[in-house]
């Protein structure tokens, strides 16, 4: 089942996707459940929005695929490498993705998202798909430049708009083994295939709850495969996963907002 928070005008809802039309909910089905209305919308008449907004934190893994940790110049490691991402870096399908005028490369980097449906402390990985809502994809918009001088990931992965997430969640998704493309106007740049992981969803959400209580909303990107990733102003970026969608944002430099 495919969920999308949409709009028509006013204020977001949320719906089920049924061919070319939502079958609009009562209220927000993280919270709710899967509480029909009568109101069917098409798809064409609704502005797709974030179908989530993590109330609490983005949890990223980095360096998950090992042609991406090599193309990093990274050793392997033996635990999943965490970092946060902050909530204001969320955006929708077709916003733009805002490009700060700092030094050095923007890059994309398509993923998998996991959304956490349940408040998860120190579960164990055999025990995860109580606690997963369903999956959609995010693109890990990251300053190389900066974080490369930071030394930490904060600044390079935390701008505003730098984490585009959508188009849906898919609730009943087999992620073993599933294409991970991203494309830059048309062009692709990233091809992987989610077996390649270094580390699995089960296991990534297990060891974050060991560190983080979950908090239903929240997010996991699980990492990104390898492949030449700049962009600029002007150029459009698409990631798509089989069984999801693709997410599609335009980039513009932020003087022009
Ligand atoms: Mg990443």
């Amino acid at each position: 089942m495919k969920v999308a928070r949409f709009s028509t005008g006013g204020d977001p809802r949320f719906g089920i996707v049924d061919g070319d039309e939502l079958v609009v909910l009562r209220g927000d089905p993280l919270f709710s459940g899967f509480d029909t209305t009568d109101e069917r919308v098409p798809l064409d008449d609704v502005r797709l929005l974030a179908p989530v907004i993590p109330r609490s934190k983005i949890v990223c893994v980095g360096l998950n695929y090992a042609e991406h940790q090599t193309e990093m110049g990274e050793e392997s490691r033996s635990e999943p490498l965490l970092f946060l991402k902050p909530n204001t870096a969320i955006v929708g399908p077709g916003e733009f993705i805002q490009l700060p005028p700092i030094a050095g490369p923007i890059e994309h980097e398509g993923e998998l998202a996991v959304v956490i449906g349940k408040i998860a402390k120190s579960i164990s990985a055999e025990d995860y798909a109580d606690y997963v809502f369903g999956y959609t994809i995010a693109n890990d918009v990251t300053a190389r430049a900066v974080q490369n001088a930071d030394g930490q990931w904060a600044r390079a992965k935390g701008f505003d708009t730098f984490c585009p997430i959508g188009p849906v969640i898919e609730t009943e998704l087999d992620f073993s083994e599933l294409e991970i493309t991203t494309q830059v106007d048309h062009e692709s740049r990233q091809h992987g295939n989610t077996r390649d992981m270094l580390h699995s969803i089960p296991d990534i959400i297990a060891y974050a709850s060991n560190i983080w209580t979950l908090l239903p909303g929240d997010l996991i990107l699980t990492g990104t495969p390898a492949g030449e990733k700049g962009f600029t102003d002007g150029q459009v970026v698409s990631v798509t996963i089989d069984g999801i969608g693709t997410l599609t944002n335009p980039a513009r430099n932020r003087d022009r907002v």
